[in-house]
């Protein structure tokens, strides 16, 4: 697919247990979330795996975390499952997690090509054309301010809305089932064919979803880190099974979210590709002074013991000799050094930390489209608005030349052909296409 100044790629749900210490870059951009392995469908039912297994995933935090964070209260107990890979509604690893359809589809999309003006103008028509089903205040305030907003601030409304009317649209009866009078719903809507379900056109429905949810964070995973972050306990039921890379609600770590800066204007402040290595070569550097310290300590305790078989000699044997070592020095100097820690346990709390530090790094960059060979949205926006006038203005010149009527029909909007004897079709028609 894309090609790269460099060989390794960093594979955005990779999220295995430690980094491996390459260096060769694992920054440079990939949005292929797609699971290694072929995909599975479960013989107790035709559910294809797209969420953890509860009763596992909980063991793999456990795991990945290094210590259990679980409390169990009622109806909230860790139960490992009793079904084998194969046949479980859930996976039974991360790798296992099957994208959804329209996120593999999406997943597939080359970023470079895609044609994000159409999406934009397709969100942005949905949303102005439904306006006028919207009664309540505040939606319609938001509504109104469509053409100031850029356009991941326009997509994430668009989600709002569909994702609020569409519920409210389920909750309404259908006219066709509905005899006599009936009561106004809260809402201020009777029938479901009444509500507003902000559809976009253009076969574009999918995609708008597997974006949208790209630029947010899943709240339940936000709360799930934050309650790690502060050490309280969770249960099973905090976690979204969905992960990264099916989650309705946003995504689950930052390696997984669109730079909407970068998407926009094509500048961020995000640390480059070239920054990153810089500094894992720095953490690995460091890394390296700390195992030679160690190295030279563990060296130096055992010193006084030439004699013995010092390449059998384990961490703990080491210490005894560093400690027999220490009654032969004078009383003084003995006394000092008895109160201080030991210095490899202080290393290697060194290490560990730098190896956090190291990982931490790997998932610290979100997906900048600009690298997959994308132009910067607002750019392409720019010139799709010089495009239309240039058209706009190329009719406009055609139609003066022409000897009869002369239109200036171009402020109301795109190249259409103008035939007003003709009933206009519908827009909102167009907007109620089923998926
Ligand atoms: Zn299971
Ligand atoms: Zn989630
Ligand atoms: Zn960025």
């Amino acid at each position: 697919m894309q090609s790269y100044k460099t060989k390794t790629t960093y594979n955005h749900t990779s999220s295995g247990p430690g980094p491996s210490y390459t260096a060769k870059s694992r920054y440079e951009q990939t949005d292929q979330h797609q699971p290694k392995g072929p995909v599975r469908k479960t013989l107790t039912s035709d559910s294809t795996q797209n969420l953890w297994c509860r009763d596992t995933y909980w063991q793999y935090i456990v795991d990945s975390l290094g210590f259990n964070p679980f409390k169990e209260t009622n109806g909230c107990h860790l139960r490992s499952c009793n079904h084998n890979a194969e046949d479980c509604r859930g996976a039974h690893t991360l790798e296992s997690v099957k994208p959804l359809p329209h996120i593999v589809k999406f997943n597939k999309l080359d970023k470079a090509k895609f044609d994000w003006v159409k999406l934009y103008n397709c969100v942005k028509q949905t949303l102005t054309q439904d306006i006028p089903k919207v009664h309540s205040k505040e939606h319609l305030e938001y509504l109104g301010k469509l053409s100031s907003m850029n356009f991941i601030e326009l997509i994430q409304l668009w989600r709002n809305m569909a994702c609020y009317y569409n519920k409210l649209a389920k909750e309404l009866p259908e006219r066709k089932h509905v005899e006599g009078s009936i009561n106004k719903h809260s809402s201020g809507f009777t029938f479901n064919d009444e509500v507003p379900k902000f559809r976009v056109s253009d076969g574009l429905e999918d995609t708008a979803w597997a974006f949208e949810r790209l630029t947010r964070w899943c709240p339940t995973q936000i709360k799930f880190n934050k309650d790690i972050r502060e050490n309280k306990k969770v249960t099973v039921w905090d976690l979204c099974l969905a992960t990264g890379i099916n989650c309705k609600e946003g995504i689950h770590t930052i390696s997984e979210m669109i730079c909407i800066d970068n998407f926009l204007t094509g500048k961020c402040t995000c640390l480059s590709v070239q920054d990153l290595e810089v500094k894992e070569c720095q953490l690995q550097q460091e890394l390296i002074e700390l195992s030679t310290k160690l190295v030279e300590i563990v060296d130096k305790e055992s010193k006084p013991v030439k004699a013995s078989s010092s390449d059998d000699i384990d961490d703990e044997g080491l210490a005894e000799f560093a400690e027999m070592s220490e009654w032969t020095k004078p009383k003084s100097k003995r006394n000092d050094k008895k109160k201080q820690i030991d210095p490899k346990i202080q290393i290697r709390s060194e290490i560990t930390r730098v190896e956090k530090q190291i990982e931490q790094l790997v998932n610290s960059r979100s997906i900048h489209y600009t690298e997959l060979g994308m132009v910067p949205f607002n750019e392409q926006y720019t010139q799709f608005q010089e495009r239309v006038s240039a058209e706009l203005a190329e009719k406009a010149a055609a139609a003066s030349s022409a000897p009869a009527e002369s239109k200036e029909s171009w402020d109301h909007g795109l190249i259409e052909n103008a035939k007003i004897d003709k009933p206009v079709v519908k827009v909102s028609k167009l907007g109620n296409k089923k998926k």
